[in-house]
């Protein structure tokens, strides 16, 4: 089997005791590739050193909207700066959440904006968080034509879904497909074509069913993976194969190999 993870925030804390363990298990599965976005400048250093020295970590680069109050107004020139020497698999994560309220939605477009300018200068898919704002996330994709990405932990309608894969867009389902409640997502990663669909875990967030209140792991892509074989009555091999397929098709992984 070889699976990715299109989205893993394996450079946070709560890896800090078993990172390599954690690494060796999902080798030894065959989760061969994992993508780390970014949350914040203050982390994008030691991101970037952990993607140098495990293979199979590919790291994106840039700003959360949910933590637009951490962010720093010179943020984005510190981003077009480590452009300068340093090419990422992706921007991201990047997007709008109109979810929670408490954050600046003025702030979060500038903030967006911004960062589509300068995957879109970059040749550089985007990775996408969107909560809330799909027709405003959009409505900007139309404007900033970037080179598609990936639109992460997908929850809008079929027919924002096929907006994204108008626009070159893979659209990200993880834990939520192993809880028994998630009818919209079951749906959605049932009607949408297998080719518009890739994995991930966002661990440590949104674990799958059978670890619940526990840390999610990149290890537990193989539930998800399997939930959605069992949706769409399917071999698993055939949606291992396929997920893989569309998420080279959209990351230039062997430009780091
Ligand atoms: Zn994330």
């Amino acid at each position: 089997m070889n699976i990715i993870d299109t989205h893993c925030h394996l450079d946070v804390a709560d890896f800090e005791l078993d990172r390599n363990d954690v690494l060796e298990h999902c080798r030894a599965l065959g989760i061969t590739k994992i993508i780390v976005p970014a949350i914040e400048s203050a982390t994008w250093s030691g991101l970037l050193t952990l993607c140098d020295e495990e293979k199979g970590l590919y790291p994106a680069l840039g700003l959360h909207p949910v933590f637009i109050n951490q962010h720093h107004d010179d943020d984005i020139q510190k981003l077009e700066h480590l452009l300068e020497t340093v090419t990422p698999i992706a921007i991201g994560e990047i997007g709008l959440d109109f979810y929670l309220k408490e954050l600046d939605q003025q702030q979060q477009l500038k903030l967006f904006e911004a960062q589509l300018n300068i995957a879109k200068a970059h040749n550089l898919p985007v990775i996408l968080h969107v909560r809330k704002a799909h027709d405003q996330v959009l409505q900007l994709l139309k404007k900033i034509k970037v080179k598609g990405g990936f639109c992460h932990a997908f929850n809008g309608s079929l027919q924002q879904a096929q907006q994204y894969i108008a626009l070159g867009f893979k659209l990200g389902f993880g834990g939520t497909l192993t809880y028994k409640n998630s009818t919209k997502i079951h749906r959605l990663a049932k009607e949408l074509p297998l080719e518009s669909i890739v994995l991930e875990t966002d661990a440590p967030d949104m674990v799958v069913e059978s670890h619940r209140g526990e840390r999610n792991s990149p290890e537990y892509i193989l539930e998800s993976l399997s939930a959605l074989a069992t949706l769409r009555n399917e071999e698993v091999d055939v949606i291992a194969a396929q997920t893989t397929k569309n998420a080279n098709d959209v990351m230039n992984f062997s430009a780091y190999e």
